[in-house]
C-alpha cells in the first residue's frame, strides 16, 4: 500500500471515518460535519469526503425524493446532499475529489483494467477495491492540503453494501494505527413516550457487525432524543469496550447548527485530539455560536411560502429533498433577525382551483425553487403571476425563474402560450429553449452529468436589486439545467419591462431577471441555484435581501 500523504507541515494525515449504526437517517453526515467544525476550530486543517454505497456514478440521475437533493459543487459534481452540510459547517468549497459512490469506484478500476494497467494481474474485488477508495483519499486529502481527513460512509454497518469501505478502513488501520479513528453514529431507540428510557443493546449489537469485520470504534455517538445517562454510557462503555468518555451524547436539537457547540460540552474535540496525537492551536467557535445566537433569539417570525411539486412522500423526504433551500433561508434569516417560518405549498392544487392561489396572499415571501419536468407546472405559473400581481416577494431558483419569465412573457408581453421547450416542445413562443451545446449532449442519449453543471460566473447589472444585494459586477454560481432564456425574447421581455440584470460575461446566457423596485418590492429569479453557496457564516446576498423584503412585508 502507498504511503500515506504528508501535509505541508510533513506530518502524516490523519484519518477519521464515521459509520453508522442500527439505521440510516439519524443524522451521520451532520456529526461527521459536526467533528470537522470542532477541529477546525482548534485550527486543525480539515477536509471532509463522502462515500456512497450505490452503484450510479453520481447522485444526478436520482429523483431527490429517492435520494434526498442533488447537490452541486463549483467543478459540476453532482453529489449527495451531505457534501452540502460540509461546505456549510466547513465554509469551504468542496470538489469532486471529495466524494465517490461504489458506481465511480469500479468504473475507474475497470478502465484502468481495459488500459493494461494491472500488468496481466487478476483484478481481484479485494484487495484492488478497497486500495482504489484509499488512494482517492489519499489524494483528497492531499489537494486539501488536509491534516484531518473526516470520511463519511454511507449506510448502516452489516449491510452487504459498504462492506468494501470497511475493509478499506481495516487496511489502512492496520498499516497505519496511530493515524486512523473510527467513529460510530449509532441509534439509541426508547420505547418510553418521554423518550428517556433509552435502549443500548442495538448499538451493542452494531459494534460486533464492526467487530465482525475486524474493526473497533474508538468513539460512539449515541444518537437518541436526549442525552445519553451515566447509566447508559456504562453499559455502552462496558458492553462495547470503549471507555465512557467516548461515548458522546447527539441527542436531537431544534437546529443542526448546535450540534458542534453540544459535542464541545463534552470535549469532543479535546478527545479526538489527543487520540491522534495533534496540538490544538487556539480556539474558536465564537463566530459559529453567534450565529447559533443569532437563529434562537430571533423571535419575530416572517412566513416562507414554498411552492413546488414533490411534497406529497412525508414531510421528512421533503426536508431532504429541499434541504439548500431550507437551510439557505435559515441563513438569510439570521442576518435579518428573523425567525422563518417556512411552509409547503403544493402547486397542482392551483390547477384544479385557481381560486386558490388567494391564500399566497398571507405570506411574506414566496419561493419557486429548482425542478424538471412537467408535472404541477401550469399550478406553478398561476401561483407565480399572483405573487408579482400582488406584490409578494418573490424569488425564482432556476425552473423558478423560468417560470416567472414564462408568466411574464404569457401575462405581460402578450406571448400567449410561452413556455420552455421542456414541457411543449410546440410552444409558439419557446421563450426558455434549450441551447445547441445542451440539445448535442441530448441527442447522445447518456443523460449523465450532461446538464450544465457547477460554477460559472455572470455579470450583474448595477442600479438593479441584485447589484444591490451583491455590491459586485462579477460573481460566480452553481449550475444545474439544461434550458436557458431564449436570447429571441429578450428584446421584447425587457421591453415589457423585465430587467434581466445578470447575464453570462459574453451576454449570451441570462442569469438574473428581476422587476423594477418601482412596481414590485422584490421579484427576483434566478438561472442558477444561489442555495448552494449559501453558509450560515457567509448567508447568500440574495436570501438575506428576500428574507428582508419579506420582512418588511410582515411589517
Ligand atoms: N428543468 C429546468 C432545466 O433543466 C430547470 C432545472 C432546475 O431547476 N434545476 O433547465
Amino acid at each position: 500500500m502507498k504511503k500515506a500523504p504528508r501535509g505541508s507541515t510533513g506530518k502524516r494525515t490523519k484519518y477519521i471515518f464515521v459509520v453508522g449504526g442500527v439505521m440510516s437517517g439519524v443524522g451521520k453526515g451532520v456529526t461527521a460535519a459536526s467533528i470537522g467544525k470542532i477541529l477546525q476550530a482548534r485550527g486543525i486543517r480539515v477536509t471532509a469526503m463522502k462515500i456512497d454505497p450505490y452503484v450510479n456514478v453520481d447522485a444526478g440521475t436520482m429523483n431527490p425524493t429517492e435520494h434526498g437533493e442533488t447537490f452541486v459543487l463549483d467543478d459540476g459534481m453532482e453529489c449527495d446532499q451531505d457534501m452540502g452540510n460540509y461546505e456549510r459547517f466547513l465554509g469551504k468549497d468542496l470538489s469532486r475529489a471529495n466524494y465517490m459512490t461504489t458506481g465511480s469506484i469500479y468504473l475507474e478500476v475497470i478502465q484502468r483494467e481495459r488500459n493494461l494497467e494491472f500488468g496481466g494481474k487478476c483484478v481481484s474485488v479485494v484487495p484492488y477495491i478497497p486500495l482504489e477508495v484509499i488512494n482517492r483519499i489519499n489524494r483528497a486529502a492531499k489537494l486539501a492540503n488536509a491534516e484531518v481527513v473526516l470520511v463519511e460512509v454511507g449506510g448502516t454497518v452489516g449491510e452487504y453494501e459498504n462492506i468494501l469501505f470497511l475493509e478499506a478502513i481495516r487496511m489502512l488501520r492496520s498499516s497505519h494505527p496511530e493515524d486512523v479513528l473510527l467513529c460510530l453514529v449509532s441509534y439509541i431507540p426508547s420505547l418510553s413516550a418521554g423518550g428517556t428510557e433509552l435502549k443500548t443493546k442495538p448499538t451493542q449489537h452494531a459494534v460486533r457487525d464492526l467487530n465482525s469485520v475486524g474493526l473497533q470504534p474508538d468513539i460512539i455517538f449515541g444518537r437518541a432524543p436526549v442525552s445519553l445517562d451515566k447509566k447508559r454510557k456504562e453499559k455502552l462503555s462496558l458492553m462495547c469496550g470503549i471507555s465512557e468518555e467516548d461515548v458522546i451524547s447527539a441527542p436531537n436539537v431544534d437546529s443542526i447548527y448546535d450540534v458542534p457547540l453540544n459535542f464541545e460540552k463534552e470535549s469532543l474535540s479535546d478527545r479526538l485530539l489527543m487520540k491522534l496525537g495533534l496540538r490544538p492551536r487556539g480556539t474558536d467557535l465564537a463566530s459559529w455560536r453567534a450565529f447559533s445566537r443569532a437563529a434562537r433569539d430571533a423571535k419575530r417570525e416572517v412566513r416562507i411560502g414554498v411552492v413546488g411539486k414533490y411534497f406529497d412522500s412525508g414531510d421528512f423526504m421533503l426536508a431532504d429533498s429541499y434541504i439548500s433551500v431550507i437551510e439557505a433561508i435559515k441563513h438569510g434569516g439570521a442576518a435579518v433577525h428573523r425567525k422563518p417560518i417556512i411552509e409547503w405549498i403544493e402547486s397542482e392544487q392551483f390547477e384544479r382551483d385557481p381560486a386558490a392561489v388567494r391564500q399566497l396572499a398571507k405570506y411574506d415571501g414566496i419561493i419557486v425553487p429548482g425542478g424538471f419536468g412537467g408535472r404541477g407546472i401550469e399550478g406553478k405559473i398561476t401561483a407565480i403571476k399572483y405573487i408579482r400581481e400582488h406584490k409578494i416577494p418573490y424569488l425564482g431558483l432556476c425552473y423558478g425563474m423560468q417560470l416567472a419569465t414564462i408568466e411574464y412573457a404569457r401575462h405581460k408581453a402578450g406571448l400567449k402560450g410561452a413556455h420552455t421547450t421542456e414541457v411543449d416542445p410546440a410552444t409558439p413562443y419557446p421563450v426558455i429553449d434549450i441551447m445547441p451545446e445542451q440539445r448535442k449532449n441530448m441527442s447522445e442519449k447518456n443523460f449523465g452529468a450532461t446538464m450544465r453543471l457547477g460554477a460559472y460566473p455572470a455579470a450583474i447589472e448595477e442600479g438593479t436589486i441584485a447589484f444591490a444585494a451583491y455590491h459586485k459586477h462579477l460573481v460566480s454560481e452553481r449550475h444545474r439545467h439544461r434550458y436557458e432564456v431564449n436570447p429571441k425574447y429578450i428584446e421584447v421581455l425587457t421591453k415589457q419591462g423585465l430587467i434581466f440584470s445578470g447575464f453570462s460575461p459574453d451576454h449570451r446566457l441570462m442569469e438574473v431577471a428581476e422587476l423594477p423596485r418601482k412596481t414590485h418590492p422584490f421579484f427576483v429569479g434566478t438561472q442558477f441555484h444561489p442555495e448552494l453557496k449559501s453558509r450560515p457564516l457567509s448567508p447568500h446576498p440574495l436570501f438575506t435581501a428576500f428574507m428582508k423584503a419579506a420582512a418588511e412585508r410582515k411589517k
